[in-house]
């Protein structure tokens, strides 16, 4: 039989999920496994690199059992961003366990560079904060004494225990703030200011690229070639299909996720969000915008577990639906401070205008529109810093299961929004990747392929809507 399935595997930060799709992109095989997170310490987060490789490999079997492999054309992969595997510079072997993104232990490092910040912001698109790559391998460094070090991201790590190649991509390689995001390349003088000279780093291939050839994997036949590799949100973003500047995913998950293509040219943003590559294919490489919440379904998650609302996080949708506004009441989901545009860590979630009239039916509406509400303060500040608007938005994510919330979404942003059948965009845009790299599809015949479920137009009035956006605005603003 042709070879006429490709794999994508999305090694993310608690699982590791693989797809297998056919050329129309219908699923034909999916894996997931979990491996253990390690907390050594208050704001320490760990991920054990031989547990890390079981879950790959367990998901790889899963996803391909009962499949000919013979019908395997590519593969792809895709990953947690920012997490840092301190390696032996020659056997390429772990030393240490990796230093996951959301570990702060390098926060004194950061403080201490405070009087770099403006040029590492200029050069990388990025804050100086101990989520990126930098200071965890200067900390691994330290900790490593007299050791000959080679640095990798989950990706090069990954790549290298599947095929014994040692490679990253752009788009991963510009989370690890050594990267020049205008050049395109490692930075000398990134490397030096960070203090991580000497360290042997991945070469960087563009995201379609033949990177290695598969070697010695239980389930997969030996010299599948592996071609497409982006960090998870990078992935996503071409999952959805946003090939072109201008188009936007957005990933309502605990958090989310928002990026937009921008094209050739790095953007540069006026209001806190992030500059990155989005990836670099046929000779070009593209940026994006990124901006987050951190606390999106996980508001409904808090409703759910903390007030007893309701038993499941879709309930939340008939309990909402069940009153025809919010009663008054806005629900500002800043749990855990606010992210982009606002940048507020120290902001706390807030409730207003609660009376006895109120009922768990208004907060329920409340929250979602509070998340919605977050959405387009951050894809305000897009349209700000682009001076363009958006034309539309292609939205994944658990929580984007939720019809009403992606209504009260269109109609706050005026746009339209997209959500594909396929919510597992991030492995499907590793595939997606992989395919275009071997010459299993065109980029046209992707866009052909994309999977749309259905289409939130915006309804409303807009002078109601401008008057929701001002007193949310006034609200946030005393959060
Ligand atoms: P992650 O990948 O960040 O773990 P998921 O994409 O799996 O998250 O999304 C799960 C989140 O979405 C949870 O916080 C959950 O509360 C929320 N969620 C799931 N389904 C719904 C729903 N129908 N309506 C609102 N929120 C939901």
């Amino acid at each position: 039989m042709a070879a006429d399935l490709v794999l994508g595997l999305d090694q993310g930060t608690t699982g590791s999920t693989v797809l297998v799709v056919d050329r129309d992109l219908k699923v034909q095989g999916r894996g997931y496994a979990t491996f253990p997170q390690h907390f050594p310490e208050p704001g320490w987060v760990e991920h054990d690199p031989e547990e890390l490789m079981a879950s790959v490999l367990s998901a790889l079997h899963q996803a391909t059992e009962g499949l000919d492999p013979a019908r395997f054309a590519a593969m792809g992969l895709t990953n947690q961003r920012e997490t840092t595997f301190a390696l032996d510079a020659e056997t390429l072997q772990p030393l240490h366990r990796a230093l996951v993104w959301q570990d702060r232990r390098t926060a004194e490092i950061c403080a201490d560079m405070k009087g770099d910040e403006d040029a590492i912001r200029a050069a990388t698109g990025l804050p100086l904060d101990p989520y990126f790559s930098a200071t965890k391998l200067r900390w691994l460094k330290d900790h490593l004494p007299g050791r000959s070090l080679a640095f990798a991201t989950v990706d090069a790590f990954l790549l290298h225990r599947l095929s014994g190649t040692f490679a990253t991509d752009p788009s991963n390689a510009s989370r690890t703030q050594l990267f020049d995001l205008a050049a395109g390349g490692w930075s000398e003088d990134l490397i030096h200011r960070f203090g991580v000279d000497g360290i042997r780093l991945p070469e960087i291939l563009p995201n379609t690229a033949l990177r290695g050839r598969v070697r010695g994997v239980p389930g997969l036949p030996d010299s599948l070639p592996i071609h497409g590799a982006a960090g998870d949100q990078q992935a996503a973003l071409f999952g959805q299909g946003c090939f072109d500047p201008g188009e936007a995913k957005l990933t309502y998950g605990t958090g989310s996720f928002v990026l937009m293509n921008t094209g050739s040219s790095v953007p540069h943003s006026r209001h806190g969000l992030l500059s990155t590559v989005a990836w670099e294919m046929a000779g070009a490489r593209s940026y994006a915008l990124e901006g987050g919440a951190f606390v999106a379904g996980s508001l409904i998650q808090w409703l759910r577990d903390e007030l007893h609302l309701f038993p499941n996080a879709a309930d939340s949708e008939a309990l909402a639906r069940s009153v025809p506004d919010s009663g008054g009441v806005t629900v500002v989901p800043a749990l855990a401070g606010l992210g982009a545009p606002h940048w507020r860590p120290e902001a706390r979630g807030a409730m207003f205008g609660i009376t006895r009239g109120t009922t768990a039916a208004h907060l329920a509406r409340a929250a979602l529109e509070g998340i919605a509400h977050s959405q387009a303060d951050i894809l305000e500040a897009m349209a700000e810093d682009l001076s363009a608007p958006l034309a539309s938005l292609r939205v994944d994510g658990g929580a984007a299961a939720n019809d009403l919330l992606l209504q009260m979404q269109a109609d706050l942003l005026g746009i339209p929004l997209h959500r594909p059948k396929l919510l597992e965009t991030t492995a499907l845009g590793a595939a997606m990747l992989a395919g275009l790299g071997a010459g299993h599809w065109t980029l046209d015949a992707l866009r052909r392929a994309y999977p749309l479920e259905r289409t939130f137009t915006p309804e409303g009035d807009a002078s109601a809507i401008r008057a929701a956006r001002a007193v949310w605005k006034a609200r946030v603003a005393k959060a």
